[in-house]
């Protein structure tokens, strides 16, 4: 197993504990430069998922989706493996279709704030199509929506970990807008799980298939879930919404429910407990530790 990162967000304190495994390797590298490496399967996650963090170097991003997506699937041509590719919600932008299925061609700004992420997403999956009809590479699309739990950064800036973060240091939980919009939370082992399952699933199969939990909450009804579980004092503030935030996300599962026999098994409060109980422990860290990742 060849765990490559360019460590632009990824920490190296998440994976020091599988340093152990005897066939567990690093390598640090940037997916938009080529690559060549012995493989039979590849797992493309790379690219920021967080908002602040992918639109903080927006050329890179596009970059990362798109160069680094031409990059694995002429290794994955090269070599015969199969390639997954982490897709997103955001290729249905701010849907006009609720819930999102997968045959919803999506409603995206192509030069707003958000356009370097999900454009990018977007033409991944056309490489990955092309790719796949003109030379037959084997490819297994995965569209994940909204996924939190431990070993998220503490200042990812997603929802999820903001609001924990705030909760447990006493600080103002801030919601942008009004807190109306909704997303819907997939707790990262039910996610793992789908895409393992879409990896083993028949050569036929390219997707795309949605992968999330199709429990939706209001960004409100998450806060004060929050502040229940932490049993903190924080006070909620609202902040200007960000340009194109899309006002609603679930995802329809029907068909991961019928191709993959997957479902996500864990709620909102019990994925939300122990995502609580890692930034518990992360926190009590000295703040030396936690600059060294
Ligand atoms: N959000 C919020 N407060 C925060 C961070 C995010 O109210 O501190 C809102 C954000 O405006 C969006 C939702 O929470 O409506 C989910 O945001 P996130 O960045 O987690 O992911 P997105 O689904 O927008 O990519």
């Amino acid at each position: 197993m060849i765990c490559l990162d360019n460590f632009s967000t990824g920490m190296r304190r998440n994976i020091v504990h599988l340093k152990r495994v005897d066939r567990f390797n690093v390598v640090a590298h940037d997916i938009v430069h080529p690559l060549d490496l012995e493989v039979d399967e590849i797992y493309n996650l790379a690219c920021p998922a967080s908002p602040p963090h992918y639109q903080a170097d927006p050329i890179h991003t596009t970059k990362t989706c798109v160069l680094g997506s031409l990059n694995l699937l002429e290794l994955a041509a090269r070599t015969g493996a199969r390639i997954l590719q982490a897709s997103t919600s955001e290729v249905y932008g701010d849907p006009n279709v609720h819930p999102q299925v997968e045959s919803y061609w999506g409603n995206v700004n192509s030069f707003g704030p958000r356009s370097c992420y999900d454009e990018g997403k977007r033409c991944a999956e056309t490489l990955f199509f092309d790719f796949h009809n003109t030379h037959g590479v084997e490819i297994k699309i995965i569209r994940i929506f909204n996924t939190y739990g431990p070993r998220m950064r503490p200042d990812d800036g997603r929802v999820v970990s903001n609001f924990i973060v705030q909760a447990l240091t006493g600080q103002d939980i801030t919601i942008y807008g009004d807190g109306s919009q909704t997303r819907s939370f997939c707790f990262v082992d039910d996610l793992i799980g789908g895409m393992v399952r879409m990896m083993a699933s028949p050569s036929s199969l390219t997707g795309p298939v949605n992968l999330g939990n199709p429990s939706e909450f209001t960004i409100r009804e998450l806060a004060e879930q929050v502040i229940g579980l932490t049993g903190s004092r924080s006070q909620i503030i609202h902040r200007a919404l960000p340009v194109d935030d899309p006002r609603q996300r679930r995802p329809d599962i029907s068909l991961a429910m019928q191709e993959l026999d997957w479902r996500p098994k864990i709620d909102l409060s019990s994925g939300l407990r122990q995502t609580i109980d890692y930034f518990d422990g992360l926190l009590a860290r000295p703040a030396r530790e936690l600059e060294a990742v």
